[in-house]
């Protein structure tokens, strides 16, 4: 069923909605990938990263990553390895997934799987790594999709609370998602008092 996955978001969410809150309340409202150190996330645990695309690795509908990211994404890479580190996006479109397979060969896209926040995706990425959820990184600017896919999971999910946007290529997307991006974190600031 279309949608399904934004109702399961709220209903997921319900039950996490304690989880989430802390998420919330502790992720600081300027989190981009910058602020994330590679040995910082290897020494706390995370062996594997599992990465959503739209406005963590580029502003919403861009083809390709944003060249800061592409630059975070081979420290990445350096220490993790290539074959630890996964693209998770609902939208994996044939240009993304060349670009990728030209730049980070070994970097593996998820898809045939139920999209975020479904736990789908990061147990297929559990099983290709060969490692259990815990040890998974799921870097996502939604709560309600990706953070929420890793509580589900059981892996950890990194809130992206300044994700890239770009107003002047895409005006009515951007504003469309900010508002949801702010519409999530209201919801889950309310759910968290039931
Ligand atoms: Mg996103």
């Amino acid at each position: 069923m279309p949608g399904a996955h934004i109702l399961a978001g709220f209903s997921l969410g319900f039950n996490h909605r304690r989880e989430l809150r802390r998420l919330h309340a502790d992720t600081p409202p300027n989190s981009s990938i910058l602020g994330l150190a590679p040995e910082t996330l290897l020494s706390s645990g995370i062996t594997v990263l599992a990465l959503d695309f739209d406005g963590v690795l580029a502003a919403h509908g861009s083809p390709v990553p944003l060249p800061e990211a592409v630059a975070w994404m081979k420290r990445c890479e350096a220490l993790f390895g290539g074959d630890k580190i996964f693209i998770l996006s609902n939208k994996p479109t044939d240009e993304r997934r060349q670009w990728f397979a030209e730049r980070f060969p070994a970097m593996r896209f998820i898809s045939g799987v139920r999209k975020k926040p479904y736990p789908d995706g990061l147990n297929k990425t559990a099983e290709l790594a060969g490692v259990p959820p815990a040890k998974i990184l799921m870097v996502d600017d939604r709560l309600l999709t990706g953070c929420l896919a890793a509580l589900v999971a059981g892996a950890r999910p990194c809130y992206i609370r300044r994700p890239y946007v770009s107003f002047r290529q895409r005006p009515a997307a951007e504003l469309f998602f900010g508002l949801l991006r702010r519409g999530e974190r209201a919801f889950v600031r309310v759910i968290s008092l039931f």
